[in-house]
């Protein structure tokens, strides 16, 4: 039987979430997991809906109480996949779509060896740098610690991760495109 489960790996600003948002809603049994996360919420961005946003302490009761599937420190703040939310949706018949960093997805597959995984790649370092810096969210210190860390983890993907697909999101329909195809 093929996997209910998907997983979207990407260096920040490669465009996972546009792609994201863009397709899921094509898909009625596709929901997308909402992470915890400690990361302070950017404009625009709903608890409950982009994240579960969480305090350190807060965060840190859930990984003592057993509640994340797996959990890593991304650019120097928390994030985690909720249990109880995956569970209810595979008890409901819905199939499911995470965001995880690299190194995260490496601890997922211990739970759910049989994830599809889709990593998403700039088409260069210079055309990330530009995409993190016209979205615009981040200060200059945390842009700077993002593409510092995409280096690590495209190196650390390629030769460690399992990814069965890889999408270069050169243009965003030809890239969605082939998100579709995966899902459908
Ligand atoms: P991620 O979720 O991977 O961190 P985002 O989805 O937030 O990345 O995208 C980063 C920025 O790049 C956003 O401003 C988005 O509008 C832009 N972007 C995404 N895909 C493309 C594309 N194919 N071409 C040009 N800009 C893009
Ligand atoms: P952002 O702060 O840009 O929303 O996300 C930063 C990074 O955290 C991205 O690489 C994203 O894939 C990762 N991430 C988001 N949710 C989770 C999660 O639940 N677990 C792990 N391991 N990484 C996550």
């Amino acid at each position: 039987m093929k996997s209910r489960l998907f997983v979207m790996s990407a260096p920040s600003g490669a465009g996972k979430t546009t792609l994201k948002d863009l397709v899921i809603k094509e898909f009625p049994d596709l929901c997308y997991s909402i992470s915890a996360t400690t990361r302070p919420p950017r404009e625009g961005e709903i608890d409950g809906i982009h994240y579960f946003f969480k305090t350190r302490e807060e965060f840190k009761k859930m990984i003592a109480e057993n509640d994340l599937v797996e959990w890593n420190e991304v650019h120097g703040n928390f994030y985690g996949t909720p249990k109880s939310f995956v569970e209810k949706k595979l008890s409901e018949g819905m199939r499911v779509l995470f965001d995880l960093d690299v190194f995260g997805k490496v601890n997922f597959d211990k739970v759910y060896p049989d994830a599809t995984g889709i990593l998403v790649l700039p088409p260069s370092m210079e055309i990330l740098e530009q995409r993190l810096r016209h979205r615009a969210t981040d200060c200059e210190a945390v842009i700077e610690l993002r593409l510092s860390n995409a280096k690590k983890e495209i190196e650390f993907a390629k030769q460690y991760g399992k990814y069965e697909f890889t999408i270069i999101n050169d243009n965003l329909e030809r890239a969605a495109d082939e998100l579709r195809k995966i899902l459908s």
